[in-house]
């Protein structure tokens, strides 16, 4: 029976708050020389011979639909791109070419969720994972890392915060926000406790390409994981193509099915434009991304050296364009520091508690920036904390 209500909204949406990143750049938009660390993107734009082929594309009027998966020869050039991680898929049955990918994280929370489903979402991380799983109609359960980890999740993770009790678990190394990674050791012990508790997992790999010290490893091939195991992918992190939309799924053939059939509902087909720009970074743009993640690692080297010379604890965070220093002694709540930190000194940095309790007391910064900005924004930060 339908019942009156006062608003038109679900129930789902009206519980789901907005999200803490947004609320905090409105604070930063209204001002004059703001150096802005917060953004979760690169600063560079996609390489030239992707962006041509998009333009290429469009000039020969391709610019209808594509296959419900995502045109064939891409799903071939992903397959053979993800060799180099040791993860093999079969183009035809296990791959998904999707809206960025935040769409095939919301395929496979709803391909997988059932209502009342627990699904376990480590803390601190990307701020989409929880309402995903609750749009899902799932209850998600936070896992908390540790910086003493170094925000490794560990099996002590899982156990102690009652992960055994979830259908799927949520994965993201190297991770956003704090950077940190994780060997093939620390995988094979969460790999141990999916395996013991049959849970599935949905590793979030998209800053695979950025890993600064050692070979990126993915959990999907540890013995045991592949029949469980959907990793995420896409050009946004590593190929600076946010903006065309472009990601991918790989996974069993009836997970990524079933994915498949919101998708044809939902979506269609991903940008076909964005598939064949995807479609030459795949094919010769391996030497922009190695540009970029030089350009990174310097920067990143940089941003460690200098928040531990200041006196904000910073672990050599190994991946992705992201560090997560501690707040200065004398600051314990990490809103507060990065409110007045940005009305004095005018440099914005995220605060860590939006990614979850796991984040408080630590605040995101993304060297996804140049490095002239990169030193004048330490250099206020610098000032500001030894003046307080
Ligand atoms: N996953 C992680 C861990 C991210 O940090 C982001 C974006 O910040 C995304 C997924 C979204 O990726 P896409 O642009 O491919 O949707």
């Amino acid at each position: 029976m339908k019942e009156a209500a006062s608003s038109p909204l679900s129930q789902r949406v009206r519980e789901t708050p907005p999200s803490g990143i947004r609320r905090f750049f409105e604070l930063a938009e209204e001002m004059d020389d703001l150096i802005s660390l917060g953004v979760g993107e690169p600063d560079f734009s996609a390489p030239w011979a992707a962006r041509a082929a998009a333009i290429d594309s469009l000039e020969r009027g391709r610019t209808s639909y594509t296959a419900n998966r995502g045109r064939s020869d891409l799903r071939e050039l992903i397959a053979e791109h993800v060799r180099r991680y040791d993860l093999s898929y079969d183009p035809e049955e296990e791959i998904i070419v999707s809206t960025g990918a935040s769409e095939a994280v919301d395929l496979a929370m709803r391909a997988l969720v059932d209502p009342g489903d627990a699904v376990a979402v480590p803390q601190p991380s990307y701020i989409s994972y929880g309402p995903t799983v609750s749009f899902a109609g799932g209850e998600p359960l936070p896992v908390r890392t540790r910086a003493e980890n170094d925000f490794a999740l560990t099996y002590e993770d899982l156990e102690r915060d009652g992960a055994a009790e979830a259908s799927v678990l949520v994965l993201c190394y190297p991770n956003n926000p704090t950077g940190a990674v994780m060997t093939r050791e620390e995988l094979a012990e969460v790999a141990e406790f999916a395996r013991e508790h049959d849970i599935f997992v949905l590793s979030d790999e998209i800053y695979a390409a950025l890993r600064y010290e050692d070979d990126h490893v993915s959990i999907a091939t540890l013995p045991g994981m592949f029949d469980r195991t959907v990793v995420f992918n896409g050009f946004s992190k590593a190929y600076a193509m946010t903006g065309m939309r472009l990601g991918y799924a790989l996974g069993p053939a009836e997970v990524i099915g079933a994915m498949n059939r919101i998708h044809q509902y939902t979506m269609l087909s991903a940008p076909t434009t964005a598939q064949f720009a995807a479609i030459e970074a795949l094919g010769s743009c391996d030497g922009a991304v190695e540009e970029m993640r030089r350009a990174f690692n310097r920067r990143r080297q940089f941003v460690i050296s200098r928040f531990n010379e200041i006196g904000m604890d910073c672990f050599e965070a190994k991946g992705a364009f992201y560090v997560f220093p501690e707040c200065p002694p004398g600051w314990e709540d990490d809103e507060e520091f990065a409110e007045t930190l940005i009305h004095e000194e005018r440099v914005a940095l995220v605060p860590g508690r939006v990614f979850g309790d796991g984040g408080k007391g630590h605040l995101r910064v993304s060297y996804a920036a140049g490095m002239d900005d990169l030193k004048e924004a330490l250099n206020r930060i610098e000032s500001f904390v030894d003046g307080t």
